[in-house]
């Protein structure tokens, strides 16, 4: 089945990422693969807890290399941030999900989208230059995702990247909240409207549980702070009862859809919303 056609397929050798002259190789085979479609984005919906439906989606990176297999988007994105190929990168995949946006919204279909932003880009002033290129039909339509602790580094700067976001009336959510170093005074300086729990905090989560505790004064800890609160990284129905119990919002995973191209979310979508 197509949903299921980016299941693990074979991975590059991580070994080969130490290597510069690799890296460079890699790199310089990047502009070959946005113009051949090798490196495309995919699709993975949100679903609304309460509602039921999907509300928005998270465009993820995806490179299938013709000699290498699927190179995983974590690997090739610290590979462009540290080659200083990340502006770009980051500038391709917004104004290719806005596109995808546009065409989604032209099939009866209007979704908000999200797309990741790395943290080592914020502050730098180049997120900027591209609020003003995107031709979002609402602005509220578009929400980057930055994690908590890109605004560590440099918190003056990234905050300041983080309010010209808001300037521009897009949204902002904290991706990967909950896992590493989490920190109050971070999370109360940052302007999102959005709080992404990450997949960690699901784990071992039974009602009732120690986990379960934890999850529930998340979400209570998001929704004080005026969040929706997105759960990542949902597997079973389980866990999607417990979310739904303590009050999360919306739930995205495996169990939902995995991400998938946009001709399949397009279609898996009309499946969802029979018109
Ligand atoms: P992330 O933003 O935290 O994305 C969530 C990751 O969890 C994705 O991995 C997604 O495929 C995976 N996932 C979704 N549902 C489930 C589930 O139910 N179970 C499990 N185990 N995993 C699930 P993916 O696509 O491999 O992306 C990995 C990371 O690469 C992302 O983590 C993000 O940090 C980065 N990335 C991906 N696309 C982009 C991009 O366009 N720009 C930037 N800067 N980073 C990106
Ligand atoms: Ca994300
Ligand atoms: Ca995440
Ligand atoms: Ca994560």
């Amino acid at each position: 089945q197509a949903r299921g056609a980016f299941a693990k397929t074979g991975l590059f050798d991580a070994k080969s990422y130490g290597d510069p002259v690799a890296n460079l190789s890699l790199m310089g085979d990047m502009l070959t693969g946005f113009e051949n479609g090798d490196i495309f984005l995919a699709y993975q919906p949100k679903l609304n807890l309460q509602t039921q439906k999907i509300e928005s989606v998270e465009a993820l990176l995806r490179w299938r290399h013709p000699q290498r297999g699927m190179i995983r988007p974590d690997i090739f994105v610290t590979m462009a941030e540290n080659t200083g190929h990340i502006r770009a990168l980051t500038e391709w995949v917004a104004q290719r999900a806005v596109a995808d946006q546009r065409t989604l919204a032209d099939s009866g279909l209007p979704l908000r989208f999200s797309i990741n932003v790395s943290g080592r880009q914020l502050g730098d002033g180049s997120l900027i230059e591209l609020l003003d290129t995107l031709e979002v039909s609402s602005p509220d339509q578009l929400c980057f995702e930055i994690t908590e602790t890109a605004v560590m580094g440099d918190p003056d700067n990234a905050v300041s990247d983080m309010r010209a976001i808001c300037e521009h009336g897009f949204s902002i959510s904290i991706d990967d909240y909950g896992s590493g170093l989490s920190s109050l005074a971070y999370l109360k300086m940052i302007p999102a409207q959005e709080l992404k729990i990450d997949r960690s905090l699901l784990l071992g989560l039974a009602p009732q549980s120690r986990e379960a505790f934890m999850l529930r004064s998340t979400v209570e800890l998001g929704h004080g702070l005026g969040m929706k609160v997105v759960a990542e990284g949902v597997e079973d129905v389980e866990t999607l009862e417990i979310l739904r119990d303590v009050g999360c919002d919306l739930a995205q995973g495996y169990f939902i859809c995995r991400p998938v191209p946009l001709a399949d979310l397009t279609d898996w979508l009309k499946q969802e919303r029979p018109a």
